[in-house]
């Protein structure tokens, strides 16, 4: 054996190296001292070895603050270290895993640095074939088991003379180490190692042993044939010699439903809390003559769809009744929602009570209250708009007539339930696009009036049947119609090499009066400092803004993204809305629910990078009027198979109902239950949900425990309890779902 200077571990990639050859050797850990000095809980993960002030800050942006978070960060990818190759059959620019031994170790120094070494050496495999294996800049106390069996994992590529070598590989002693059969590789932080979280997860593994607990109780988790979290977790972490790793990579074990599982217990607890609490509220009747309701109806300038007529037939039954309505509409993106939210406002008016409808941004309240005045303003129901610009004598008057009840409809944004609104007697509370709310924001409102029916409103494309198991008695009606005249906005695929005939798509559209969308991923250098220039200069607002400046000539082009003050945004839709720009481009900011009927084009740069959903929801900016619409979904030339499907599906489906049905296909229902998108929901494991029956089966666990332990007061149902509390610390709700 050849030993340099002193012994070591073996030679090992940092990036990929077996988590039980970990050893501390931070300089990062140093300053712990210090980092204990303020009142930091021994869970911090600035305690974990290994683990200093520095790391933790880039571990907790990634929202692993704790040892609980580590131990529940679950490896992106696995490495199958089970696999062997014969020498013979090594293919260039593949992964090698070879067992065989090395010699003729020669070690050159570098010719300018001369602490740093070219290492070659020969490994023979069991067939007597052999290989050159090559190794750049190893530290020089590095240890080469020459002679010893080994295991060596690296890259195969040609050499100089166009001969196979093995490049730069880990060595593991066969003797030596336990190689883990198959290996985490998690997402992290460039500078945290695998090797280093693999070990933070050992040490959470260890010090969490009594205190992991599921949100489903041991008792019924057992009857109900489900692993525990820490057994899940064990089994993700490190799988078994014995794991399937195909399952292993679809999430389809039963470590992962019993992760997922426990999750979806403790959303259905949260649901079912939720839903306990409305039942015992009595709410509003709202019966009165329909002094407004009938001429609305009567005089609308179209024929309502079957659909709202339906849902509006739903609503009122409800509303007359004595127990809260609690109740989701649910209508693709341009389906009539608002206008079954002004019938409901209008039926509460004329029974007395007042409504409050809140939207997530200024301009669609703005909107709602325009449109309301188009439609309703002769039937004589006073109404009123409060948004953050409101201030001064105008508010406090507008305030007052609002809580003396002179004003019974009030449109508004988050200003609705900010100090200080106080309304009279409110009847009816809509929330428009109401995944855009937190539970608090929603709970606020609602508490402006005890009484107060809900209606939320949303255009998640979700299929109903997912909603129904995954909110069970909560109510839903559905908008599964289109109003009449709409030609499905045309979709078509493009590829990068395409833009001159997407540009001319959108100059031909502005030459008739209409106006575009063109939707980037990024702002603007994000990707030059990714070292991916070009892609920067493809997918970003800046440089799409500023290509377009001479390709369309003569267009007026505004910039809209999240980086904008909120008044910038609104001033650059408004120019849009009323004309004053022919072309916005955009992140995917680009406002939810904005109707502007002239925008007849929406360009998606890099579509491969959205889910179905999301490009569902972009392109239903554009269709809105009567004029034919288009959409140009553009391929980034590195799209893989499956995101180029996605662009095929979207083409073809053109409602939010079949592309909800897509999805579900296509990712499950975990996926579109937003685990992952959105961040709304505070699930972490729901993604790996495959199956319908998993939620139903969390739900009728929940019911069953809450039946046992009502106020989840018995010692088993602490850790429900825990996992109830993260739930609604999250501020979740009802209807979350995308
Ligand atoms: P969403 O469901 O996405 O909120 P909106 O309520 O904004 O959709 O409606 C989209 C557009 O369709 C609006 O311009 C609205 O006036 C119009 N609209 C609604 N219902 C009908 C109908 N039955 N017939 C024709 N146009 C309608
Ligand atoms: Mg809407």
């Amino acid at each position: 054996m050849a030993t340099i200077r002193k012994p070591a571990p073996p030679v090992q990639r940092g990036e990929n190296a077996h988590p039980a050859a970990f050893a501390a050797t931070s300089d990062d850990s140093i300053t712990h001292g210090e980092a204990s000095a303020a009142a930091i809980s021994p869970y911090d993960i600035v305690r974990a070895r290994g683990v200093g002030p520095k790391r933790a800050a880039l571990l907790r942006e990634r929202g692993i603050a704790t040892l609980h978070d580590a131990f529940a960060h679950l490896p992106l990818r696995y490495i199958d270290m089970r696999i062997r190759h014969m020498i013979a059959d090594l293919q260039p620019e593949s992964d090698a895993i070879v067992e065989g031994r090395l010699e003729n170790l020669t070690i050159k120094p570098h010719r300018l640095r001369s602490f740093k070494a070219l290492s070659t050496a020969r490994l023979r495999d069991g067939a007597n074939d052999t290989i050159r294996v090559v190794w750049f800049n190893l530290p020089a106390y590095a240890r080469f088991p020459v002679g010893e069996p080994v295991l060596i994992r690296g890259r195969v590529a040609h050499d100089a003379s166009g001969k196979l070598q093995i490049v730069h590989p880990e060595v593991h002693p066969l003797a030596e180490t336990a190689i883990a059969p198959i290996r985490p590789v998690y997402r992290l932080p460039p500078e945290v190692p695998q090797r280093l979280f693999a070990s933070i997860v050992a040490e959470a593994r260890a010090r969490l042993d009594h205190e992991m607990r599921g949100a489903i109780p041991d008792e019924l988790r057992r009857a109900a044939g489900s692993l525990a979290l820490t057994e899940a977790l064990d089994y993700l972490h490190r799988p078994p010699a014995d794991t399937d790793s195909a399952l292993l990579e679809a999430c389809d074990t039963a470590a992962h439903r019993a992760l997922a599982l426990d999750e979806m217990f403790a959303f259905e607890l949260a649901l079912a809390r939720e839903r306990a609490r409305s039942k015992r509220r009595t709410g509003a009747i709202l019966d009165g003559a329909a002094r407004y309701t009938a001429p609305f109806m009567a005089e609308l300038p179209f024929a309502p769809t079957a659909a709202q007529l339906h849902a509006i037939d739903e609503i009122g039954r409800d509303l007359a009744a004595p127990s809260q309505m609690n109740r989701l509409l649910i209508g693709d993106v341009g389906s009539g929602k608002t206008l079954v939210a002004f019938w409901a406002a209008l039926r509460a008016a004329e029974s007395g009570y007042q409504a409050a409808i809140m939207a997530p941004t200024e301009l669609l309240a703005e909107q709602h209250q325009r449109n309301f005045g188009r439609l309703c303003g002769r039937l004589g129901a006073m109404s009123a708009l409060l948004t953050g610009k409101l201030a001064g004598a105008e508010r406090a008057r507008t305030l007052r007539a609002i809580e003396r009840g002179q004003i019974p409809i009030v449109f508004g944004t988050q200003a609705l339930i900010q100090e200080g609104v106080r309304m009279n007697r409110l009847g009816l509370a809509v929330v428009d696009e109401q995944h855009r709310f937190g539970v608090f924001d929603r709970a606020r409102l609602i508490a402006l009036g005890s009484e107060a029916n809900v209606l939320m409103m949303t255009a998640t494309p979700i299929p109903r049947s997912l909603a129904l198991t995954l909110f069970r008695n909560l109510d839903a009606s559905t908008l599964d119609e289109m109003p009449p005249g709409r030609t499905p906005v045309a979709t078509r695929i493009f590829t990068e090499d395409g833009a001159a005939a997407v540009d001319a798509i959108v100059a031909g559209e502005i030459a008739r009066g209409n106006r575009a969308y063109y939707v980037l991923p990024m702002i603007d250098d994000e990707a030059a400092a990714d070292g991916d220039a070009e892609a920067g200069e493809k997918k970003s607002v800046a440089a799409m803004a500023r290509r377009l400046a001479t390709s369309l000539t003569g267009a007026r082009i505004g910039t809209l993204h999240g980086r904008m003050r909120p008044a910038e945004k609104e001033r650059v839709m408004r120019e849009f809305r009323d004309g004053a720009l022919d072309v916005i481009v955009a992140t995917t900011v680009v406002e939810v629910g904005i109707d502007v009927p002239e925008a007849t084009v929406m360009v998606i740069a890099a579509a491969d990078r959205y889910g179905l959903a999301q490009l569902h929801q972009l392109r239903g900016r554009v269709g809105r009027g009567a004029a034919a619409a288009q959409c140009c979904l553009v391929a980034s030339r590195d799209a893989g198979a499956a995101a180029r499907e996605r662009l095929a599906t979207i083409a073809r489906c053109t409602s939010g109902a079949q592309v909800a049905e897509a999805d579900l296909r296509m990712r499950g229902p975990g996926d579109l239950i937003g685990a992952r998108q959105t961040g709304a929901l505070p699930l972490r494991f729901a993604g790996f949900i495959r199956d319908f029956r998993l939620i139903e089966r969390a739900g009728d666990l929940a019911e069953e425990w809450l039946r046992h332990d009502p106020g989840l007061e018995l010692p088993a149902s602490a850790g429900a309890r825990i996992a109830l509390q993260r739930m609604l610390g999250f501020g979740f709700s009802l209807g979350d779902v995308g």
